[in-house]
């Protein structure tokens, strides 16, 4: 490893020079308009019907894909490296437009491909170019067939403009409206729903628990409206659904995450059945925190040590070496990424908050972003975010069609590096005190996967069956999210969140419905494939590039099998994986118990 100093903004202009007055992207964007209005000529009714037009018509999209995914991983870097940058907005506005025009083009495709005679569409998946593409030709006839006649669904997505979108959009105005005062002991802030969001974690307790009374009662006060709009959207969402003549709420989220309902009844039920370790960890936390049980604002509160701090050159280091006894090809793509200027990681202010990881297909590079600025969890990030551009790594040079995964694959790459980093991060904590700050962090994790999340999925269920039989009023809402709270978290806490189902944006997303499991599954999915890595040493890794690549075109039961052996409709494997979790449990608790907590001081985040 060199000593050399690091750059630590991003190189953009080696794929479109020039920022947001780039001339080199303009002209990318007229070349994919044009495109786009050739491939809307080669999918209308008199030329796209036999065979071998369908299958240039079916490249071509391909080649569309990966041109509008370059331009939009492009707007999301100008945009993230600087919020203010209105020409980069006004490129978003643009493409968006291209998009759209796209997508409904797509639906003149599924049509040809539904009215195709079961012949002419076996010899249209003959075709050489066509052939690897199976699957998702196969999963895209199958979906369109699943919904209504092609008109039908025309209508129905011009209706949900206004009718289902627009409630999402009006929660987004409400939430942006509101206010949340805070009286921090000096004086009384106003702050928004995202600067009290973030405070509720401060380690302050009596003031925290203030925050989070105001919390509840702000929303509370807004509970008419947000009640309203959750009954809307999911009343539009039913009935699309009955018009389609699905019966089950999760069809439409199971299937878009390649998963069965049995996998999912699995990975729930061992969950379930294991929730003893995380509830004697919480009340392992609450004592360190001082109190008997823990309230729900505990349970995200940090235990306060101090810990140490990283230069983005010893990050470096620290993430290559620990990846390189995983795998060599791992470390040495991430070394890569550092010094080819992948990485905006520069703290500075301007830019949005979080990280991300995105894919140039056309240039074949990825960008990762990230504010860092020296604690252990932006190391984790940092590795977090180097396991997404793994992923996307291994998949170059497939067809982009195949390179689509989904939301609950999405997170094993990254889950899987961020494992590595914090576990060596664990193993080579300094002292006993910043070793149980690291193992809380990572239980923590575990927490929201099995408690946090496992209550949300529980309240969206029962709520959509509920709702088919009228509409729910906020204290209904709020009955049933505490009793999914209460059984979530094994009865943990002293108090519960009832409005959470108001707060959390996710209930009110519509591009994606039950936004919740996928991050439950994509976290033990992860974990399982570690506990593989660590029993089979270095021969692991070639296997594991193998599973990546075939994350954007498999069933997730068919992957599991062919790479890993294993039943996800059994419990089995999902147990092995909690089992991973509740050994960070129980040595926290250990250590927890030895009194190894000398004291807490103010956290830095
Ligand atoms: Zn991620």
């Amino acid at each position: 490893m060199t000593d050399a100093h690091l750059h630590q903004t991003w190189d953009l202009d080696s794929i479109f020079p020039g920022g947001s007055a780039s001339a080199a992207f303009l002209q990318h964007l007229d070349a994919l308009a044009e495109d786009i209005t050739s491939f809307a000529a080669m999918t209308s009714k008199s030329t796209g019907q036999n065979p071998s037009a369908l299958a240039q018509a079916i490249l071509t999209m391909q080649d569309i894909a990966a041109k509008i995914r370059e331009a939009g991983a492009f707007v999301s870097c100008l945009n993230a490296q600087n919020v203010k940058d209105a020409a980069a907005k006004r490129l978003g506005g643009h493409l968006n437009q291209l998009r759209a025009k796209f997508n409904q083009t797509l639906t003149q495709l599924d049509a040809r491909l539904i009215n195709l005679p079961d012949e002419q569409f076996n010899q249209l998946l003959e075709s050489p170019q066509v052939k690897p593409l199976t699957f998702v030709i196969r999963e895209r006839k199958r979906r369109a067939i699943d919904k209504m006649p092609a008109d039908k669904e025309a209508l129905a997505a011009t209706l949900s403009v206004d009718g289902y979108t627009a409630w999402s959009d009006l929660y987004d105005t409400i939430i942006g409206r509101m206010q949340i005062s805070f009286h921090d002991g000096k004086k009384t802030h106003l702050l928004s729903v995202g600067q009290a969001s973030n405070r509720l974690k401060m380690a302050n307790r009596p003031l925290r628990e203030s925050l989070f009374q105001q919390w509840e009662e702000s929303f509370a006060e807004q509970s008419e409206l947000f009640a309203s709009i959750l009954n809307h959207l999911a009343g539009f969402r039913l009935n699309l659904y009955e018009a389609r003549g699905w019966n089950s709420v999760l069809k439409e989220p199971l299937d878009i995450n390649r998963m069965s309902h049995a996998t999912l009844d699995a990975m729930w039920g061992v969950i379930s059945d294991n929730k003893a370790p995380f509830v004697d960890f919480l009340k392992a936390k609450a004592k360190l925190l001082g109190v008997e049980r823990p309230t729900w604002s505990d349970v995200e509160a940090p235990i306060g040590t101090t810990h140490k701090l990283y230069t983005y050159e010893e990050a470096r280091d620290f993430i290559v070496h620990h990846f390189h006894k995983f795998s060599p090809n791992l470390a040495e793509f991430a070394n890569m990424c550092f010094e080819k200027r992948w990485i905006e990681a520069e703290d500075r202010p301007g830019k949005r908050p979080g990280g991300f990881c995105t894919s140039f297909p056309v240039s074949a590079q990825t960008r990762i972003f990230v504010t860092f600025s020296g604690t252990p969890s932006n190391v984790a990030t940092l590795a977090h975010e180097l396991g997404h551009a793994y992923h996307q790594q291994v998949m170059r040079g497939m067809p982009q069609l195949l390179t689509n995964y989904a939301m609950n694959v999405a997170e094993t790459a990254s889950t899987f590096a961020e494992m590595i980093v914090s576990d060596a991060s664990v193993r080579e904590a300094t002292n006993p005190t910043e070793q149980l700050s690291l193992l809380e962090d990572k239980v923590g994790r575990s927490i929201a996967m099995f408690m946090n999340i496992h209550a949300r999925f529980l309240f969206e269920t029962r709520f959509y069956e509920a709702r088919k039989r009228g509409l729910l009023d906020a204290e209904d809402l709020n009955r049933l999210m505490q009793e999914a709270q209460t059984e979530a978290f094994g009865g943990a806490l002293a108090s519960y969140h009832p409005h959470f189902w108001a707060s959390k944006l996710h209930f009110y997303i519509t591009g994606t419905p039950f936004y919740n499991f996928p991050y439950t599954f994509g976290y033990l999915f992860s974990t399982g494939i570690y506990a593989r890595a660590q029993e089979e040493g270095p021969t692991f890794a070639d296997k594991y590039v193998k599973l990546l690549r075939d994350t954007g075109s498999m069933q997730v039961e068919d992957l599991a099998k062919k790479h890993l052996g294993v039943d996800l409709t059994r419990p089995d494997f999902w147990q092995s994986a909690v089992d991973i979790a509740t050994a960070d449990a129980r040595k926290f608790i250990e250590l927890a118990n030895q009194g190894t907590h000398e004291g807490t001081q103010e956290y830095r985040s």
